[in-house]
């Protein structure tokens, strides 16, 4: 017991730290060559590298098509990359992508996925598509803990001054503006996917400068507001506010928005997160799905490619005509024979920040502790905290008593290097941060805690900084190389699941779409 004035020890719950292959990078960095016995050769038409996302959807549309003779290798144990879920009690979680914003009628082939998942029922009047009310976020969707106390929504409006509510209403407008902008083609400035936002020099301009300098140049100086988008660039780009493109920032808030004046699309979210649209993937394609298979090397040949995988201790190899690389880019030069000679354009402009992504098993929720509180939600935000906040996992079950698991996002931006900081932390100190952090608003949070699990993201998402997105890099990417077709969410310089899917499909009927042709 602890003696009077002291404090008794903070107890902490069991857990580890999950996930992420972390050796595969120093083996391909080694630059070895990698022998395969001659019987471990299979030929297959298409090899897939990578099953997130983007890999997934490319084999889903293969399959769709009716084109079988094709290979998913992933090196992780599970498939979804960072959109990955775990399975629980009273209900599974996400270790990523927690949500999808119902997509305009426009992307029909997400659509079609929706469809093909039971999630649609039937058209609005104004002929979008209306998603069941139970895949739709539930309310009370957020809340903002501020000086001791929750409240309602995202942006802090307890307390704000006339001027804050000025400045609010005029970043308004220019929201507004861009939603209803049209190039002289009749595009949108911003609309997912990225491929089809306008290319038009009024819009790309503001790609090149920060969205901290577009506020300032536009007069904006309110905390809360500034704070608010602040906390957008974070919670999509893991970045801050300085460190993101002014375009990013703008899309944050305008691509998902109709018509000025509309709310944005609603959220289809499920407790297990963006995780249910990958086990929907995954349960199309798995005959075709080599989990624990890390390719180490693509050697590009006359007439295809030669794909080596790491299954276990022993090699494998695949004689294939086409690759979909639907890995993260960066690591392009490293697995790919004569990329980095050839250099058909620069992968290491596609830089990735870190995340860590801790789950909290609660035995109970924690309690509201002043009458006029906001409830729990979907989203819980900490206004002076560097974290995200954290999910409710039983939130859209409309589960509101007892067991529970939180998913606790923690962007590293505040920190120079922070993906090297992350990987040296220990479970503890990482634990320490998340429970400290949320002990603000819980203190009993300690008590509540029986196990914390981290998943830490080297390379959780594509940084949208200044000059990156418009600057032409990308373009080059996109375009295949040597009978390999280019395939991740970075492609788009924006990490979102909708992308992923895009560059998927896209690579997937490119690759078999010149086989065809031939
Ligand atoms: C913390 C976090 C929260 C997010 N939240 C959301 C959200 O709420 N909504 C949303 O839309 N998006 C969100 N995102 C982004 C979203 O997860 C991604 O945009 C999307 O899932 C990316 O899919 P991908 O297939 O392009 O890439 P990845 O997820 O990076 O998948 C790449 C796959 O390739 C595998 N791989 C890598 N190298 C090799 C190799 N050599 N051989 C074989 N396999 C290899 C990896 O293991 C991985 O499975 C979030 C991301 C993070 C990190």
């Amino acid at each position: 017991m602890a003696a009077c004035g002291e404090t008794a020890p903070r107890r902490f719950p069991a857990g580890e730290i999950v996930g992420q292959n972390v050796d595969l990078g120093h083996l391909l960095r080694e630059g070895r060559s990698f022998e395969v016995a001659p019987n471990n050769w299979q030929t297959v038409k298409v090899a897939i590298v990578g099953g997130g996302v983007a890999g997934l959807s490319a084999a889903w549309k293969l399959t769709n098509e009716n084109f079988n003779d094709f290979v998913l290798l992933e090196l992780e144990k599970e498939v979804g990359g960072t959109s990955q879920s775990g399975q629980g009690t009273p209900v599974g979680y996400p270790w990523g992508a927690h949500y999808l914003p119902v997509p305009f009628k426009e992307n029909t082939e997400l659509v079609g996925l929706l469809d093909e998942m039971s999630l649609l029922e039937g058209r609005e009047t104004s002929d979008e598509w209306r998603v069941k009310e139970q895949f739709l976020c539930r309310e009370p969707e957020e809340r903002i803990f501020y000086k001791g106390r929750w409240y309602d929504g995202l942006y802090l409006h307890a307390g704000e001054s006339e001027e804050d509510k000025r400045q609010f209403a005029e970043f308004q407008k220019h929201v507004d503006r861009w939603v209803n902008w049209r190039d002289v083609s009749g595009r949108r400035a911003f609309v997912v996917p990225v491929a089809n936002c306008s290319d038009d020099a009024e819009a790309t301009a503001l790609d090149r400068i920060s969205f901290a300098d577009w506020l300032r140049q536009n007069g904006f100086t309110s905390e809360r507001l500034i704070w608010y988008c602040d906390y957008g660039c974070r919670d999509d780009y893991g970045l801050k506010l300085e460190q993101t493109s002014a375009w990013a920032g703008l899309f944050y808030f305008c691509a998902r928005v109709r018509a000025s004046g509309n709310e944005s699309q609603k959220f289809i979210t499920f407790p297990e997160g963006n995780g249910r649209f990958v086990n929907h993937l995954f349960d199309r394609v798995k005959e075709k799905v080599q989990k624990s298979h890390a390719a180490v090397s693509l050697v590009p040949t006359e007439n295809g490619v030669e794909v080596i995988c790491l299954d276990g201790g022993e090699f494998r190899g695949f004689r294939c005509e086409k690759v979909i690389f639907a890995s993260p880019i960066l690591t392009a030069p490293f697995v790919i024979r004569g990329f980095a000679d050839e250099a058909p354009f620069a992968a290491g402009e596609f830089q990735h920040n870190a995340w860590f992504v801790a789950n909290l098993f609660l035995k109970d929720r924690p309690s509201t502790r002043f009458a006029r509180d906001f409830p729990l939600s979907w989203d819980n935000v900490l206004y002076e905290s560097p974290s995200l906040g954290y999910v409710n996992a039983t939130h859209q079950k409309g589960i509101d008593y007892g067991p529970t698991t939180l998913t606790y996002y923690y962007p590293m931006c505040h920190e120079a290097d922070g993906r090297t900081k992350l990987f040296n932390y220990t479970w503890h100190e990482l634990a320490d941060v998340c429970l400290t952090d949320i002990a603000r608003a819980h203190p009993e949070i300690y008590d509540l805690c029986e196990r914390l699990d981290i998943m830490r993201w080297g390379h959780a998402m594509i940084s949208p900084r200044p000059n990156f997105i418009w600057s032409g890099i990308r373009e080059k990417a996109i375009r295949p190389w040597r009978n390999i077709h280019f395939a991740h969410t970075d492609l788009s310089g924006i990490a979102l699941f909708e992308e992923a899917f895009y560059h998927g499909l896209k690579a997937a009927g490119e690759a078999v779409g010149q086989m065809h042709d031939r």
